[in-house]
């Protein structure tokens, strides 16, 4: 790589201090650009006042900052806002906004599509076009912060949109570096939310990083084949496995694992269900994170009644599982869980899901910019 190509935002800090080395400037400048850049979301050289205007030059000639175009906001009834992000080749990406108190949160994508072909999840359709590079998954906090004006606040941040974050691990974590580093946005890692289908060798070495997100965990069925036939990644990774995994991850003190559970009518949703739900957590720190299906042309599920969705919550809570029911946020602008995907993208063939592409599912923008 040049130096003429070297793109900042992908630098972790100390990689940023060896690469102004070559420029003649002095490495505790390397803390004023990443407060600059990550801090603040500030990306144009010449408006980082405290370094000199010489700097300013050599700096603009030796990195890019690449940083993706907000192409569309769409606002929800619910105050939930859904971004749609341009990368520099083109190709397109969603993160939502979920106001809240005390702390706002905002759900980012880990990947272009996803390859996990989970059947009742609208991603899955796209297919994996590709995989998010390091800056493009930071670079969505960065932009969020600035564009809603969160830049002094404490934001929760779940990586929760598109793709599986353990399908993209070297990116993910070093996207987890760089929102974390004192020097930039300095997210507590307390604040960051990593979930995962349960790619198992993957959450092995999550279990040794010294960035440690919470981690959430799709669950979704309460036997081996129902969770295959949810999760075709569960034929590789088995539930039984996978919560062997979990027993033996390294949790902090008072933090616990959360299981989301992905309520689906007539499929999962059963007392029985319920209480095998409850069995198979005992000994776990753990709390359940109930979502009630949001379906869409083109998902094979329907969504339980707000009865049998109260009951399973009540059956878990009797079986002194901590549980709580997810509120679906910005289901009428297509922003809720699983419901991210860009039509009219186009996955290789070798990835392409015959007949299921065109998923007719409207989406209502409020502003182009
Ligand atoms: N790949 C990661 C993160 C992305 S999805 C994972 O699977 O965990 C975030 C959550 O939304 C997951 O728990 C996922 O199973 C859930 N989800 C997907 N489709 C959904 C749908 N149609 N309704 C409700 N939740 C859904």
């Amino acid at each position: 790589m040049t130096s003429s190509t070297c793109d900042l935002a992908e630098l972790e800090l100390k990689e940023l201090e060896s690469a102004l080395a070559p420029l003649g400037i002095e490495p505790y400048r390397a803390k004023q650009i990443y407060s600059w850049v990550h801090g603040r979301a500030v990306n144009e050289w010449e408006h980082m006042t405290d370094l000199p205007k010489k700097y300013r030059k050599s700096l603009a000639e030796a990195f890019t900052i690449s940083t993706p175009r907000v192409v569309q906001r769409t606002l929800s009834g619910d105050g939930t806002m859904k971004f749609l992000f341009e990368l520099t080749d083109c190709r397109r990406i969603e993160a939502v906004y979920i106001p809240d108190s005390p702390a706002h949160t905002f759900c980012i994508s880990t990947q272009v599509g996803c390859a996990m072909q989970c059947t009742f999840c609208l991603t899955a359709k796209m297919g994996l076009e590709r995989h998010l590079t390091a800056g493009e998954i930071a670079a969505q906090v960065r932009l969020l912060r600035s564009e809603l004006k969160l830049l002094e606040q404490p934001v929760n941040v779940v990586l929760m949109g598109m793709g599986e974050p353990l399908h993209n691990y070297e990116a993910t974590m070093r996207a987890l570096r760089i929102m974390t580093s004192a020097h930039g946005a300095a997210l507590s890692p307390r604040r960051i939310t990593l979930s995962t289908v349960g790619i198992l060798p993957a959450l092995t070495r999550l279990a040794s990083e010294p960035i440690m997100p919470n981690l959430a965990i799709s669950l979704h069925g309460t036997t081996e084949e129902q969770r295959s036939s949810l999760l075709p990644v569960n034929r590789r990774y088995p539930l039984a496995e996978l919560l062997a995994t979990c027993r033996a991850f390294p949790l902090k003190r008072r933090s616990r694992i959360t299981f989301e559970y992905v309520l689906i009518r007539d499929f999962n949703d059963s007392p029985a269900d319920a209480r095998r739900l409850a069995r198979l957590l005992v000994g776990l720190r753990a709390k359940v994170n109930v979502i009630p299906l949001n379906s869409a042309p083109g998902i094979p599920y329907e969504r339980p009644s707000s009865a049998k969705i109260d009951r399973f919550g009540r059956l878990l809570a009797e079986h002194r599982v901590t549980v709580s029911i997810r509120k679906s946020r910005g289901r009428d602008i297509r922003a809720a869980c699983g419901q991210l995907v860009l039509e009219g993208t186009q996955p290789s063939p070798s990835q392409q899901l015959a007949g299921l592409m065109d998923t007719g599912v409207p989406s209502t923008p409020t502003s182009e910019l």
